[in-house]
């Protein structure tokens, strides 16, 4: 450890899910360690992102469970949706996980101050609202990202909208939004909003949602969201939006294409930012990435030797598990003596949209660039058991990619109920180099819809035209 020198061994500014993992690990490892949050513990995941959001998927999930329930001979009536209710023990539980990341730090021994800390230098940070001076050997940038907006040149009445951060406090349920962009955020809360009666609007530059994504899931998305009722407007932004006299749709939106739309609640989704604002990054000397995120190698390290970033903040891929893992092993490394990098290949990631998309390793397109044709590709697309008899029509869709030459599954795609769920226990086969010999060896549990990924037999061969 440090000589004492220094008021701190290590100094993590941000309590959210890198940060916290970081600090209480380097104090297992006997570190004295610090922490600053200027807001409330837990950072994105916790207070405004994964937890109160999948609480909202959850939420909308039941209004249609509840309507399919009839045709199993449930005798259930759809009333009703207590907004207020619902938030209400939304945040009670968000509390109280607040609560628990604030006691794991304080049971760990680290020292927590509940205010914002600025850069005065390379080992030097002031804590805002007390004013005081604190030193240490080691400083973590944990801080997260922040929704990004354009500014009120670029979008005239931009202030009248709302990013996924305001959505956790509405105080009502609003009769119509309109959605601006088409990433994670922008499907999973166009499909939360229309599964809770709102009247829903997605607005998109592009031509299918999900850019980066696999393209069949893309389409399977695009066209799931009006399944579910989500007015899809494509290859356009916001010009202007404006605010009238009308009670219940007070916002009057412009688009580029000329089309204008009235809305109660219009929402920002375009994407996110580094909270690094003011943060003094320049006088401890530390380079930003292109993207204006912090720059840093495999191990964490910023380009000041005892200055490191986790997470969000840093160039690198913006997902809690992510974070967690990268707090983890700067802190096995630093303080524990080991050498510890997060391998960042082969994450698997789930869009929360209503079905849920579950996907890991390559698209078909990113493994056509690398291998050309030496790919197999197989895939399905069915309507699972449950909707026989629920009169749904939505599809399950799946696909899996293969690389020829060893036979390695190097991608694996899912559209599907519960399909987080599945691409978690995916992830793992593929994570350790399963062939495709070895998932048609497993034998199916059945009847499941993840059955399906083990009894994909049939080639799909791209249609060549003319
Ligand atoms: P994304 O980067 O995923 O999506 C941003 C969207 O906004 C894209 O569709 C983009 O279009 C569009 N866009 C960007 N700039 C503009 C602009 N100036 N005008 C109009 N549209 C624009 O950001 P999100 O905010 O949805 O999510 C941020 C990140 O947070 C995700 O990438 C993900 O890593 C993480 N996240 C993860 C979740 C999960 O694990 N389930 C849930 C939520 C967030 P285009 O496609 O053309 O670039």
């Amino acid at each position: 450890m440090a000589e004492h020198s220094y008021d701190y061994d290590l100094f993590v500014i941000g309590g959210g899910s890198g940060g916290v993992r970081a600090a209480r690990i380097a104090a297992g490892h006997g570190a004295k360690v610090a922490l600053a949050e200027e807001y409330r513990m837990g950072g994105t995941c916790v207070i405004r992102g994964c937890v109160p959001k999948k609480f909202m998927v959850y939420a909308s999930d039941y209004g249609r469970k509840l309507s399919e329930a009839q045709k199993y001979g449930w005798d259930v009536k759809v009333g009703g949706f207590d907004f207020a209710g619902f938030m209400a023990n939304m945040h009670a539980e968000v509390d109280r996980l607040s609560g628990l990341y604030m006691s794991g730090q304080v049971n760990a021994g680290v020292t927590v101050f509940e205010e914002r800390a600025e850069f005065v230098d390379a080992h030097t940070l002031k804590l805002v609202k007390s004013g005081k001076t604190i030193t240490a050997d080691k400083i973590l940038i944990a801080v997260g990202g922040t929704p990004w907006r354009p500014d009120e040149d670029e979008l005239p009445g931009v202030e009248h909208t709302i990013t996924s951060d305001g959505v956790f406090h509405l105080t009502e349920l609003p009769k119509h939004i309109v959605i601006a962009g088409g990433g994670y955020i922008a499907c999973e809360f166009a499909h939360v909003f229309a599964g809770l009666g709102v009247e829903t609007c997605l607005v998109y530059r592009g031509e299918t949602v999900l850019r980066g994504f696999d393209m069949d899931v893309r389409t399977q998305v695009h066209e799931g969201l009006k399944e579910a009722g989500v007015r899809v407007i494509t290859q356009t932004v916001f010009e202007k939006i404006e605010k009238t006299d009308n009670a219940e749709q007070p916002l009057h939106l412009t688009l580029t294409n000329g089309m204008e739309l009235d809305a109660s609640v219009i929402m920002m989704a375009v994407g996110r930012r580094p909270h690094t604002k003011g943060l003094g990054l320049e006088k401890a000397g530390i380079d930003f990435a292109e993207n204006g995120r912090i720059s840093v190698d495999d191990y964490s390290r910023t380009n000041v030797e005892n200055v490191f970033a986790v997470g969000d903040v840093t160039q690198r891929a913006e997902l809690t598990p992510v974070a967690i893992r990268e707090g983890h092993a700067f802190a096995d490394t630093e303080f524990g003596g080991q050498d510890r990098k997060f391998n960042h290949d082969l994450i698997a990631t789930a869009v929360f949209t209503q079905p849920e998309v579950g996907t890991v390793g390559l698209t078909e397109a990113e493994a056509r660039q690398e291998y050309g044709n030496a790919i197999d590709v197989y895939k399905t697309r069915f309507r699972p058991m449950k909707n026989m008899l629920n009169g749904k029509s939505e599809k399950v869709f799946m696909k899996v990619i293969v690389r020829q030459s060893d036979d390695v599954v190097i991608g694996a795609h899912i559209v599907s109920p519960d399909a987080g769920e599945m691409i978690q226990m995916l992830g793992i086969a593929v994570k350790m180099g399963a062939t495709k010999a070895q998932f048609d060896e497993t034998c199916a549990v059945h009847p499941t819809i993840a059955e399906e990924i083990v009894t994909l037999r049939t080639k799909w061969v791209p249609q060549v035209k003319g």
